[in-house]
């Protein structure tokens, strides 16, 4: 009897369990998938929170051009009407993506898929390029299918053009010089170069030597210029395809390789890398990125040039690149806030802070711990406010593509290492 009680008592305590573990199987799936996929968790996470509008609008709306948040424009940038941008497809891409990263106008989209849908659609490895003026308005889109043939949508009068392009794959290098007189932009446009060119060679010679700045005065420099041939007549504004610059006895010498960025004399790319997040881990999204975004409740007009992160107050913020903090302040609706430099092309913006651990004119390290986060300003609960741009324009900072510092691969490395030589002695100066 004894015995056989014993028994009940253990199937009991069995069944119990069985219980137990399947009451809590969903709680450990959801809790190990987010921690195997913390990203899509917390996009995921996300969609939960757009349908709440008290999470939605976790702030005050900010504008775009607030001359306190953002930076201002340098000697080249000033000359700057509009800015070339580019973007290479992944696998699956589509243009309504790209529009999204970019925070381009969906309008634009549209008009253009009503002059020519069949263009639209994309490739994996093909490159759409595009033109945007200072206030972000698209002005003409390039979609690269191949050497040979490129769609073109021009903006005339607000409606899109559509123009099929081909180039011939014959092409002439040509090589121009200078020397910096009063500034290089100057000297630069006096020989002919393009505000697209001197902007290319701006960008790439950057953590070399900043041609804005007045330092450069006597410097000289050798440009090669590759440019498209049709029939007689060399068509297009050529292409920046070799740099020789010669500051202060330092000669910085740098070549595009065939992926389309510029590298080093070692194979070292001239870009810098950039961190995805500023944080230790990940943290909920509480407000997408979304340049036309509008309030569901009021249907105003309500963008969002960055990504809330709902980080408790005093998370440590880190720089997700090497770069110069250009200000540190306090706005009555971003709160406490941060903007830090980053080459030429990338800035990035941190709000609603509780302290700034760095000063302006600061140079930092990808990394570095530079604030705490907080809750200032007009927010309506602890979060980061974090923002990339990109040439001054807001792009989505979760998704965008970024830049990576690398080497030119092993196996291709030798021969960029013999072409630079033999180019580079064309371009002496
Ligand atoms: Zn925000």
């Amino acid at each position: 009897m004894y015995h056989s009680q014993q028994q009940v008592d253990v199937k009991k305590q069995l069944r119990f369990r069985a219980w137990l573990f399947f009451l809590l199987l969903p709680v450990m799936v959801v809790v190990s998938f987010a921690f195997i996929f913390p990203n899509t968790f917390f996009s995921l996470s996300t969609s939960f929170y757009f349908n709440n509008i008290q999470n939605t609008f976790s702030e005050a709306v900010l504008e775009r051009d607030d001359p306190n948040l953002t930076l201002e424009k340098d000697a080249i940038d000033q000359q700057q009407i509009q800015l070339t941008y580019s973007h290479k497809v992944k696998s699956g891409e589509t243009l309504a993506d790209i529009f999204k990263l970019y925070g381009l106008n969906n309008d634009d989209l549209l008009s253009m898929i009503k002059v020519r849908p069949q263009a639209i659609p994309l490739l994996n490895g093909q490159v759409v390029e595009w033109k945007q003026d200072g206030s972000g308005r698209l002005l003409s889109m390039q979609i690269h299918r191949s050497v040979r043939l490129s769609s073109s949508y021009i903006k005339e009068k607000n409606q899109f053009v559509f123009k099929p392009l081909l180039t011939t794959s014959e092409t002439k290098l040509s090589i121009v010089e200078g020397r910096v007189g009063r500034n290089f932009y100057q000297s630069a446009r006096a020989i002919g170069l393009t505000r697209d060119q001197i902007q290319t060679i701006a960008t790439a010679l950057y953590w070399q030597v900043d041609v804005t700045s007045p330092v450069t005065i006597g410097d000289k420099f050798a440009i090669e210029l590759e440019q498209n041939i049709i029939g007689d007549e060399t068509v297009g504004l050529g292409k920046v395809m070799a740099i020789r610059y010669q500051h202060r006895g330092n000669d910085i010498q740098v070549m595009r390789f065939n992926d389309g960025h510029f590298y080093y004399a070692n194979g070292m790319s001239v870009e810098k890398s950039l961190d995805r997040l500023p944080l230790q881990r990940s943290y909920p999204v509480s407000s997408e990125f979304n340049p036309h975004r509008l309030n569901p409740v009021t249907h105003q007009y309500a963008p969002h040039y960055g990504t809330d992160l709902a980080t408790p107050i005093g998370t440590a913020v880190y720089a997700t690149g090497d770069g110069v903090v250009k200000k540190v302040g306090d706005h009555p609706l971003a709160g406490k806030y941060i903007v830090i430099s980053h080459g030429r092309v990338y800035s990035t913006h941190f709000f609603h802070l509780s302290q700034s651990l760095v000063k302006v004119g600061d140079k930092i390290k990808r990394g570095q711990k530079i604030a705490l986060t907080g809750n200032t300003g007009r927010s309506t609960g602890p979060h980061l406010h974090y923002e990339l741009r990109q040439n001054g324009q807001p792009i989505d900072a979760m998704l965008a593509p970024l830049p990576t510092q690398k080497m030119i691969p092993a196996s291709q490395r030798h021969e960029f290492i013999r072409q630079i030589k033999v180019r580079m002695s064309a371009l002496y100066i």
